[in-house]
C-alpha cells in the first residue's frame, strides 16, 4: 500500500477494509497424530523428577510420515520441490544436519512438562532459546520433594577435571554426606511452620537446600534441542542433568527419527578436529602445542580413531 492509499484508507469517515476471506484447504492426505493421541508422554528421572512431553509441531502430519515432515517441507522452500519420496526426505535431512543448515530444523518445536533439583534447573536456564514458565516459589508453597542420590552415587571430585566427579567416594564418607542432605531437608519443617505464621513465602523459600525440585514447562524448537541435547548428553556434563537429557532424547526420538540419526551420526558421535589435529593427522608429527589439556584431548580422538 503507498502512504497516499495508506493515508486514505484511515481517513475520517473512508469505509473500513472489509476482512480478508480465509480459505480452508483440506490436505492432500490423511493425517494421523504423531502422539497417538495421547496427552503426555513422560521419562521418571532421579528420584522426584520427571520429562514429560505435552505436545509437538507438527502434532498431525500425512500419514506414513513422521514430524521430520516439517523439516522437508520448509527446506524445500529453498531447494525446489524435488521428489517427494521418503527415501529423499531422509537424504535432505541428513543433508541440511551435515551442512548445519540449521533452520528448517527450527520448524519443529517440543513443549515439556519437567520437574527437576533446582542446581539442575539452574543449568538447563542458561539455554535461552527456549520459552520457559517455572512454578512460582512467590506464589505457592514449594511440594516436599528434594534430591538425594544413592549412597552409590555419592562421587568423588575428579582431580582432572575441576567441574566434576565420576567415581563413587568411600561409603562412610557418602552416609556422613547424605545425612548432611537430611539436615538441609529438615528446614523444610520451618519453612512451612513460619510461612503459616505470616513470613512471605518469597522469603521463607530462602532456607530451602537447592536439592529442592521445581518444575516448569519447557518449549524449544528441534534446532535449539540438539544443541542443548548435545551439550548435556555429553559426559562432561553433570550426571544429574544428563538423565534429564538422555529421558528427552528417548521422548523425542520417535517423533523425529530421521533427524535424530542424523544428529547422531554427524554430531553427537561425530569428530571434530582442529587445524593442529589436522596438521598432525597427515605429518603424522605430534601435535605441534604444548598445552597438555590439548594434547590429552588429542590423545583421546586418536584413541577414538584407532591411531594408537
Ligand atoms: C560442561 C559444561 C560446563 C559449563 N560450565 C559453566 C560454568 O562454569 N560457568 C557458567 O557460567 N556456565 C557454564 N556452562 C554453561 C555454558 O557456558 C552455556 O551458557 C550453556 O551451555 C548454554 O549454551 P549456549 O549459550 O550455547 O546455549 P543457548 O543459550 O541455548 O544458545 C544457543 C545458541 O544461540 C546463540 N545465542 C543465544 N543467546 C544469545 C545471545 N544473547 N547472544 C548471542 N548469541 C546467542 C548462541 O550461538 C548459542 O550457542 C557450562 C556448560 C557445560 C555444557
Amino acid at each position: 500500500m503507498t502512504a497516499n492509499a495508506a493515508n486514505a484508507a484511515s481517513a475520517p469517515g473512508a469505509a473500513a477494509p472489509s476482512a480478508p476471506a480465509v480459505e480452508r484447504i483440506a490436505p492432500e492426505a490423511p493425517l494421523h497424530d504423531v502422539m497417538a493421541g495421547d496427552a503426555r508422554w513422560q521419562v521418571k528421572c532421579l528420584d522426584h523428577g520427571f520429562v514429560a512431553m505435552v505436545d509437538c509441531m507438527p502434532r498431525l502430519v500425512p500419514e506414513g510420515k513422521t514430524a521430520d515432515f516439517a523439516i522437508v517441507q520448509s527446506a524445500r522452500v529453498s531447494y525446489g520441490q524435488g521428489t517427494k519420496q521418503v527415501s529423499e526426505d531422509r537424504g535432505l535431512v541428513r543433508y541440511l544436519m551435515r551442512h548445519r543448515h540449521s533452520t528448517p530444523f527450527e520448524m519443529v518445536e517440543f513443549k515439556f512438562h519437567i520437574a527437576m533439583p533446582i542446581f539442575v534447573a539452574r543449568q538447563w536456564i542458561r539455554h535461552r532459546t527456549a520459552n520457559v514458565n517455572e512454578y512460582s516459589a512467590r506464589y505457592s508453597i514449594v511440594p516436599d520433594r528434594f534430591y538425594r542420590p544413592d549412597a552409590e552415587s555419592v562421587r568423588k571430585q575428579s582431580k582432572t577435571n575441576r567441574q566434576g566427579g565420576d567415581e563413587p567416594i568411600d561409603a562412610g564418607t557418602a552416609e556422613d554426606f547424605l545425612k548432611l542432605l537430611e539436615r538441609a531437608e529438615a528446614n523444610y519443617r520451618d519453612y512451612l511452620s513460619l510461612t503459616e505464621k505470616g513470613v512471605a513465602r518469597e522469603l521463607a523459600r530462602a532456607a530451602l537446600p537447592v536439592s529442592v525440585y521445581t518444575e516448569w514447562y519447557w518449549k524449544c524448537d528441534l534446532h535449539n534441542i540438539f544443541h542443548f541435547l548435545s551439550l548435556r548428553m555429553d559426559p562432561h556434563a553433570q550426571m544429574e542433568i544428563q538423565v534429564f537429557a538422555r529421558a528427552m532424547y528417548e521422548l523425542i526420538r520417535p517423533i523425529v527419527p530421521v533427524s535424530c540419526e542424523a544428529f547422531e551420526d554427524y554430531r553427537l558421535e561425530g569428530m571434530h578436529l582442529t587445524r593442529l589435529e589436522v596438521e598432525a593427522m597427515r605429518s603424522g608429527a605430534p601435535l605441534a602445542t604444548d598445552n597438555k589439556r590439548e594434547i590429552a584431548e588429542w590423545e583421546a580422538k586418536r584413541a577414538r580413531l584407532g591411531l594408537g
